[in-house]
């Protein structure tokens, strides 16, 4: 990729209507609006569609229900006529891996055959779910596994939400329809971070709905400060984050300098660290979240000395931030090492004297293939070849 050449979305779409599902329309994924506009297109009276939308939305959103049999505040003859057009599902799980750490990563078919990963991390006060935008990414990050495997196609919103309800079921976490709300005691998935596989900027919409879907306070309603989106920085597409997501931002900035920048995440090329600093200075305040959060993978001898530090330090001068450690976590052929411990944490000291906060993420699932940047469905095959990434990264 040269500096100026476009970075391209190599994307299929999948026809909503297929014929393997006998041409019902899945319900899952889509907005308030376009499930409206599908029950009108099945002869809902237009003066009620309004409140059949809020009534199957607590059904699938809330009340986790498939089963339009169940659906009992709607008349009988209603329920079928749904049934007859449409669906209610969610990829497929294909396998569940739990690690030692409690960690769970699920490999999940999407339609088309093609497989991703999430991964559900429990901690004390909360539980995380890790999810996926896309099968592969278009981008060549040196350091991600992901980066390695070329992009096959974006999630549609229903995979992307579809990946948040196969853990609840996992989890067993809807509430019983007619016993309690579920809303008491503490959420075993309580937030969501687009960290999986792909780059969410690159396939917005989806995510934005699939986003709108799970902060809804009438299903999944989890809140928009318990969602973080990760990007490598897509400048263009921050600022609508902020106004159509609004959810908290992390960035992956890895590096200080531009030069090491763009061997590191070589969108760096079209997007270099001054343009999307100015873009994430605007973030908080467009979205009024508190601060936006630096992750930083932690590379033996490549960007992790006193020096890098102190200049991260600048650059961020100025934006609400927190700054993330991440411990690099190998993968097989990875061309970089994790730093060593007392390095991370000297680091880690520079930041946290400048007055910024600086976890260091601990490594979970790696027993599984389940961490940070390790995540490629093994079943695609289709890579990139070493010239490519040369080519891309100047490695
Ligand atoms: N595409 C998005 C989100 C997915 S990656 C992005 O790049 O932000 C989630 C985080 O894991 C990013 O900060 C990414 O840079 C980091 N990451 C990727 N590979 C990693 C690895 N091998 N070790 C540690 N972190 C890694
Ligand atoms: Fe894609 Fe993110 Fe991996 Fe970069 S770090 S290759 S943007 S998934």
């Amino acid at each position: 990729m040269s500096a100026d050449a476009p970075i391209t979305q190599d994307v299929l779409t999948i026809p909503r209507k297929d014929a393997a599902t006998d041409g019902r329309v899945n319900l899952v994924g889509l907005t308030r609006d376009g499930l409206r506009e599908a029950l009108v297109a099945i002869g809902t009276p237009e003066k009620q569609a309004r409140m059949r939308v809020n009534q199957i939305w607590q059904w699938v959103y809330h009340w986790g229900v498939r089963d339009f049999e169940a659906m009992t505040n709607l008349a009988k003859a209603y329920r079928a006529t749904l049934a007859e057009n449409f669906r209610i599902e969610l990829p497929e799980v294909v396998s569940r891996q739990v690690s030692d750490d409690g960690t769970r990563k699920y490999l999940v078919r999407i339609a088309g055959g093609h497989e991703v990963e999430t991964v559900y991390i429990p901690e004390e006060d909360r539980g995380t779910l890790c999810i996926s935008s896309q099968v592969g990414c278009t981008l060549t990050c040196s350091f991600c596994h992901t980066g390695t495997q070329k992009l096959v196609r974006n999630l549609t919103a229903g995979e992307i939400v579809g990946q948040i309800m196969l853990a609840r079921d996992d989890l067993g976490e809807w509430p019983e329809p007619g016993v309690g709300s579920g809303e008491a005691g503490p959420r075993l998935l309580s937030n969501i971070v687009l960290m999986g596989m792909g780059e969410p900027l690159y396939n917005f919409e989806a995510v934005r709905d699939a986003m709108k879907i799970a902060m809804d306070g009438e299903g999944i309603a989890l809140s928009r400060r318990r969602i973080t989106l990760s990007t490598s920085g897509v400048v263009p597409e921050i600022a609508r984050t902020a106004e159509e997501i609004g959810c908290m931002l992390a960035v992956s900035f890895h590096a200080t300098t531009d030069e090491v920048r763009n061997k590191l995440v070589p969108i760096n090329k079209r997007w270099p660290i001054a343009e999307l600093l100015e873009a994430l200075k605007a973030y908080p305040k467009l979205s009024n979240s508190e601060r936006i959060t630096f992750e930083y993978v932690m590379l033996k001898g490549v960007n992790d000395s006193d020096e890098d530090a102190r200049r991260l330090v600048q650059l961020i001068k100025g934006i609400p931030a927190k700054i993330n450690l991440i411990p690099f976590n190998e993968w097989p052929g990875a061309p970089y090492e994790r730093s060593d411990w007392p390095r991370i944490k000297a680091f880690a000291d520079i930041i946290y004297k400048a007055g910024y906060a600086s976890p260091i993420r601990t490594p979970r699932g790696e027993d599984i293939m389940a961490a940070c940047g390790q995540l490629k469905s093994a079943t695609e095959r289709a890579r990139k070849s070493r010239k490519e990434i040369e080519a891309e990264t100047g490695l």
